[in-house]
């Protein structure tokens, strides 16, 4: 439980559907407000955030392979659409709160980003920079949950803050069983075992394999970010 304090680099996961607020697509500029003024927050703290955007806002491969499109094709639309969620972050940060930021894509689009370049994202965190990392892991048949594990390991960050629509992970679901019991902490066997929704089965092993630590809360509520990225106690506890 001891890495749950005094983390110095972590990798904040965004999910796609916060981004649109009550709505069912597109950006919710309010929701970009709240979550840039405490990626700041904490920036100016000393933290060292990167962050990976999701897309669920915009486009679900899954979705669209089910009524028959390619499902490799559908994944890419799906890339595209979490880079929209990446450049709407890093406008509200760089010029309404003049943080320093970096959008780093997968998928190579020099006109809107850097390249993921692994060295330069831990270079731009080291000089207090914000890193986006946009289009997954630039690979059809993966989840942007993946990617935030990947990445996370990649630059070595301390934690994965996955923040979602849901204060944590219950053993039902809790929209639909008013008796579902929320857990303070689990590991990771349990979470596989149970087939509980934390992040699929791949970003899981990911993170088991390596001892990588997830938090899983609730991105709205007010101060939650703030507490999650300073290691305070809130939502599920993935640890080994
Ligand atoms: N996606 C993909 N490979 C990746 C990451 C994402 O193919 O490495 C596609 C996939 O189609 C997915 C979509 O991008 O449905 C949006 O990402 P995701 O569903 O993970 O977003 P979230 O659930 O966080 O909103």
């Amino acid at each position: 439980l001891s890495s749950h304090h005094g983390w110095k680099r972590v990798l904040l996961k965004l999910s796609g559907e916060a981004f649109a607020g009550g709505e069912a697509l597109g950006i919710d500029p309010a929701v970009v407000r709240h979550i840039a003024e405490a990626i700041a927050e904490v920036v100016r703290e000393g933290v060292q955030v990167a962050v990976v955007c999701g897309g669920g806002n915009m486009f679900r491969g899954v979705q669209m392979s089910a009524q028959g499109m390619d499902r490799a094709r559908s994944d890419y639309m799906g890339m595209l659409g979490t880079v929209i969620n990446c450049l709407a972050l890093q406008d509200f940060l760089e010029n309404k709160l003049g943080v320093d930021t970096r959008v780093q894509t997968a998928i190579t689009m020099g006109q809107v980003a850097e390249p993921y370049i692994p060295r330069r994202a831990i270079r731009h965190l080291e000089k207090g920079r914000v890193v986006i990392f946009g289009a997954g892991l630039g690979q059809p048949f993966f989840s942007t949950d993946t990617a935030a594990a990947q990445r996370a390991l990649e630059i070595n960050a301390d934690a994965v803050l996955k923040g979602t629509q849901v204060d944590g992970v219950y053993d039902s679901d809790p929209k639909k069983n008013p008796d579902a019991f929320r857990f303070d902490r689990l590991e990771y066997g349990e979470v596989l075992q149970r087939g509980l929704k934390v992040m699929d089965a791949t970003a899981i092993s990911l993170c088991m394999d390596n001892g990588l630590p997830i938090v899983v809360f609730d991105l709205m509520g007010q101060g939650n970010i703030v507490r999650a990225v300073r290691g305070e106690k809130i939502g599920t506890l993935v640890s080994p």
